[in-house]
């Protein structure tokens, strides 16, 4: 080989070194891109309706996008987003007074009315509910916070091969007001006697968003697998049964087998272990915190 070639080869070999050092940076830069590509993507969004609640215990874990069990201890506080916003049950009381920005607690019957501009307020909080989630186009909305929860379970009830439907989640003050005025013609007038069966307007709960009836507003849900369901797994999703028969001296209102409230899945649970309805568990806070 002459000097000339020796230099060409030498060349040759120096860019190919180049091109391959060129490839392998390109390899790397390209392989980087797809792995923060691929990291950002699969991140879970906030409201992702499709997943079971996690229980408390598994809070905060980056697998879990579905609002997780609230803990009444507050001492987890690596949680996600949604977990760590208003409706955490860290925040139900402040100097041992309900929060009012604690909206899963929120208190409304006929002695606790909502305020007037509530009716506007939660407008902004409301989200659609899936068709698939519900068997009435009338009225189809529901609390933003409350929405991945009875997504869920829905869900897990079509999941077992029972058919539980949202029927009537929020209303509004008119829809309200137009039901109870039917149901004051329907008894001749007697207000009073209206009310143990349509709430006032403005004392509804279906007008916090927070609850729903499912199916039927009639007692004949009572006698549905639907309903047997509910009674084993509601509280799991954070609802509980507002108006049960024992409980009518209390809250004012009949049996309403239908209509479910959302309080959170702690709540929901220490409600039902303590045998309360919900006025005398805010009742039941209000002094352990005071
Ligand atoms: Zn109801």
């Amino acid at each position: 080989m002459t000097r000339k070639n020796s230099a060409r080869h030498k060349a040759i070999v120096r860019r190919r070194i180049f091109i391959g050092l060129c490839a392998l940076i390109l390899a790397l830069v390209t392989a980087l891109i797809v792995f923060i590509v691929a990291a950002v993507t699969s991140r879970p969004e906030d409201g992702n309706t499709s997943d079971i609640p996690s229980s408390s215990e598994q809070t905060g874990t980056a697998s879990s996008s579905v609002p997780s069990g609230t803990s009444d201890e507050g001492s987890d506080n690596n949680k996600s987003d949604a977990a760590s916003s208003e409706t955490d049950s860290v925040n139900a009381t402040v100097n041992g007074e309900l929060n009012p920005k604690y909206t899963n607690l929120l208190l409304v019957n006929g002695e606790n009315p909502l305020p007037e501009n509530y009716d506007t307020d939660v407008r902004k909080d409301l989200v659609e509910i899936d068709a698939k989630y519900r068997n009435n186009n009338y009225v189809t909305q529901i609390h933003k916070d409350v929405y991945p929860y009875i997504t869920a379970m829905v869900a897990a009830a079509q999941a077992d091969g029972v058919d539980l439907r949202v029927w009537s989640p929020f209303r509004s003050y008119a829809i309200q007001k137009d039901l109870f005025q039917k149901q004051v013609n329907r008894v001749g007038g007697d207000e009073a006697k209206a009310a143990t069966v349509v709430a006032r307007p403005g004392t509804s709960e279906h007008n916090t968003g927070l609850c729903a009836d499912f199916n039927m507003a009639s007692d004949a849900f009572e006698n549905t697998e639907m309903y047997r369901w509910m009674v084993e797994n509601a509280e799991n999703y954070g609802f509980i049964m507002r108006y049960s028969e024992e409980k009518q001296p209390i809250t004012g209102v009949i049996h309403e087998s239908w209509h479910w409230r959302f309080v959170g899945i702690n709540a929901a649970k220490e409600i039902n272990d303590l045998g309360m309805c919900l006025e005398e568990y805010v009742e039941y806070l209000q002094k352990e915190t005071s």
